[in-house]
């Protein structure tokens, strides 16, 4: 019986881990589908992780957590979970494989995953030209055009690293308004090889059997529509949460969540179910930030140290 299973390796899990471990819980696993770190190792650049300067990238940061972690005791298993559920006080891990480990605590730690905008040819073509990953892929477009979807801090920090790679970059934003931070927006309308195109919203992405030629987007003033010549595509149009695995055969949730699927918590991370916490990008209300989503992982651990000591005795 474990005491805690953590579910998701990114920076939440991870926090998690090593706050249980080092807080006195014994036998801590973190289920982690792929290598640990989380959504941040495909950020081409982070700036805003206290005590961090200079040009660093996502997976440069993530780099040393796991193995800070395994100091202290954290085991991690390359597993996907299925589903979480609770009979009694015992909580079951379902793997992919269908092994089920016993927990008496879980911290679900999922985070969150990039959405697609649904334009015409966008599932036909991704990875074939369409991405969500400007740091695995830009490079394949280096001296070429590009086109990026979305006026978030996500469009426009990577529209910022695709400028340095290829010739020109559509950012193709639906309003004449971004949702960025404000220095990023400035930075955006600096950079002379970003080309704004807004209002307009992306129609289709087309190409042939060697991946994408081009995309035709759609002026929402005035109806008219432009093609862009360009070979590759990169969507950044926000998240939706990982909450499946809270998902009950039954098709029940197993903790409450708000209407936009996000874990409904309290400042302790508690969930609406004894002994199950949520921390990070899934919760409700989550900054979407690396250092919010650490801080919530340490809040989560050390409530459920405090639970599995009080409730079984450790
Ligand atoms: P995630 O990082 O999403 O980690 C969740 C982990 O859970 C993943 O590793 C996933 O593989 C795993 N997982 C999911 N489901 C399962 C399952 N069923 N079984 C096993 N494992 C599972 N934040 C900043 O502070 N500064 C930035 O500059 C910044 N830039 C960003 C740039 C980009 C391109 C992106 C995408 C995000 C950026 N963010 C930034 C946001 C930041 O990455 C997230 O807020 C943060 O990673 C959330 O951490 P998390 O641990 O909650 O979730
Ligand atoms: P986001 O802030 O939700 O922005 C998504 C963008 O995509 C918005 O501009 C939205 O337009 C647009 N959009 C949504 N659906 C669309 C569709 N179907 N077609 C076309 N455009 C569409 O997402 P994000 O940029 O990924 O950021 C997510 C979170 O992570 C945010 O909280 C962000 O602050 C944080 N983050 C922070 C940093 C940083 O601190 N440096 C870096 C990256 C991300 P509208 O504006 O019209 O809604």
């Amino acid at each position: 019986m474990l005491d805690c299973a953590i579910i998701g390796g990114g920076p939440a899990g991870l926090t998690a881990g090593l706050y249980a471990t080092r807080g006195g819980l014994e036998n801590v696993v973190m289920f982690e589908k792929g290598l640990p770190g989380g959504q941040i190792t495909q950020s081409s650049e982070i700036e805003n992780y206290p005590g961090v300067v200079g040009d660093i990238t996502g997976m440069d940061l993530m780099q040393p957590w796991p193995e800070q972690c395994m100091k202290f005791g954290l085991k991690h298993e390359m597993v996907e979970v299925k589903r979480v559920s609770k009979d009694g006080d015992t909580f079951k891990i379902l793997r992919a494989n269908g092994d089920i480990d016993e927990a008496r605590s879980v911290i679900v730690c999922t985070g969150s995953v990039p959405r697609r905008a649904g334009f015409k040819g966008e599932d036909e073509f991704f990875g074939r030209g369409v991405s969500t990953c400007a740091t695995c892929d830009g490079f394949f477009y280096k001296g070429k055009e590009v086109a990026v979807i979305g006026g978030g801090d996500t469009a426009l920090e990577e529209a910022l690293y695709l400028s340095k790679i290829c010739t020109k970059v559509y950012l193709v934003h639906r309003r004449d308004k971004f949702r960025a931070a404000p220095n990023t927006v400035k930075r955006v309308e600096n950079t002379p090889n970003i080309e704004l195109i807004l209002n307009s919203v992306p129609q289709e992405v087309y190409g042939d059997t060697m991946g994408v030629t081009g995309l035709k987007v759609k002026n929402r003033e005035n109806g008219e529509t432009t093609d862009l010549p360009v070979p590759g595509v990169f969507v950044f149009v926000g998240n939706n949460v990982n909450n499946e695995v809270l998902k009950q055969e039954d098709g029940s949730w197993l903790c409450e969540l708000n209407d936009q699927g996000q874990v409904v918590v309290n400042l302790k991370m508690e969930t609406s179910v004894e002994g199950l916490y949520a921390a990070g990008d899934l919760r409700i209300d989550a900054p979407k930030q690396v250092v919010c989503a650490a801080g919530d992982g340490a809040t989560a651990a050390i409530n459920a140290i405090g639970y599995v000591d009080e409730k079984f005795g450790n």
